[in-house]
């Protein structure tokens, strides 16, 4: 399904600016309404079409979005952009532009009992790894949902057979009923509102117009998604109403945990195990990244806990912008099943730090708790 420009959908220049795309918007918006265009199926899809482009182009962050990565770079953002908001239905977006183009104040805008309804929006929970999160990807999901009965095209008629104005309402879908003094307005009970008198309901959906089916979708995933993410499936959602436009498929990405990599953001962190003679030397040290091994190299003297950062080794972020980085945290580990002879290298060791004429210079983090210690307990003296 490949999807037109949005800046053709309006009919507007690249450089539009804000007044004249809501101007144009407007005039399709009348044009191709539903409401207005009883007769013509097409209508719904297109008011879909251009109510879509005056999203995106309405919106400055999803218009610089599009215009830079054209339908790629919006496709993941729904309703309420990505990670916030409802999914919610197209109407709550463009609600307040409606307001004053149809019906006039307050008023909700009357629909026919015929009128095509919005199919309903769907929601899959993708979990994908790290790396596939990073690298983007393309995964195949069953999804249950409505789709339009191909056998009578929606409209819930056996082939062949037709479709009448129901006689009780007059195509209404409406009655009124006469209790005493009142009348009543009720649905009509003939055909429940719909205003249509199916003489032969379709073999395959029993005149529902809709059939439950499982179909395998392909989803393509932009690199840089994080938890929280919406990639929105344009009408992969439940089958419209009375012909109207089918609702969108919502895929939600989480992120399994990583064994080596937490991820916050477009920054990785990651703790990195280093020996303490290493630490007290300097060295070399491997540390994985999301593209392979890397040499970092530690300054002697390194303590415990420190953080080394390895510019543009992180995650690229979907939305655009440069690369996070890596954060090493360099974790100093005691030695462990030490024989002997290493047991007394490091009797020897200790000695000598503590015959050294600078002894409290070796660790300088200890000299300084103890000095603390100390001064804590004599500032406690009465
Ligand atoms: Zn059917
Ligand atoms: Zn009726």
């Amino acid at each position: 399904m490949s999807k037109r420009d949005y800046y053709e959908v309006l009919g507007v220049e690249k450089g539009a600016d804000q007044k004249e795309i809501k101007k144009a918007y407007r005039r399709l918006a009348q044009k191709f309404h539903p409401d207005r265009n009883p007769e013509d199926n097409t209508a719904a899809g297109k008011f879909r079409e251009v109510s879509e482009a005056y999203e995106v182009l309405s919106d400055n962050e999803k218009r610089a979005a599009y215009d830079q990565f054209g339908h790629a770079g919006v496709d993941g953002q729904g309703g309420g952009g990505f990670g916030g908001g409802g999914a919610g239905d197209f109407s709550d977006i463009f609600g307040d532009v409606f307001g004053d183009i149809f019906g006039g104040g307050g008023g909700g805008r009357r629909r026919g009992p015929n009128a095509p309804a919005r199919g309903s929006d769907l929601r899959y929970n993708l979990e994908l790894d790290l790396e596939s999160a990073v690298s983007g990807t393309t995964v195949d999901i069953r999804v249950p949902r409505h789709v339009a009965c191909d056998r009578c095209d929606g409209n819930g008629a056996e082939p062949g057979s037709s479709v009448e104005t129901c006689p009780t309402c007059a195509g209404h879908g409406q009655v009124r009923m006469q209790q005493g003094f009142f009348a009543v307005q009720q649905t009509c009970p003939t055909c429940h509102g719909s205003g249509q008198h199916i003489k032969v309901p379709c073999h395959k959906c029993n005149g529902e117009g809709r059939v439950r089916e499982t179909r395998t979708l392909s989803v393509k995933i932009p690199p840089g998604v994080d938890t929280g993410d919406r990639i929105r499936l344009n009408a992969e959602g439940e089958a419209g109403i009375n012909g109207g436009p089918p609702g969108d498929l919502y895929v939600q990405v989480a992120i399994k945990p990583h064994h080596i990599f937490q991820r916050e953001g477009r920054h990785l962190h990651c703790e990195v195990p280093i020996n303490f003679v290493d630490a007290a030397l300097g060295g070399e040290l491997e540390v994985p990244t999301l593209d392979g091994r890397l040499k970092l190299k530690i300054p002697p003297e390194t303590q415990t806990g420190k953080l080394f950062r390895l510019r543009g080794k992180g995650v690229k972020p979907v939305r655009g912008g440069p690369p996070g980085d890596l954060l090493c945290k360099v974790v100093v580990e005691t030695p462990v099943k030490l024989n002997e002879e290493q047991k007394d290298l490091l009797r020897q060791f200790h000695e000598s730090l503590e015959s050294s004429t600078s002894r409290h210079s070796h660790s300088p983090k200890k000299s300084g708790f103890f000095d603390s210690v100390k001064s804590f307990f004599e500032d406690m003296k009465p």
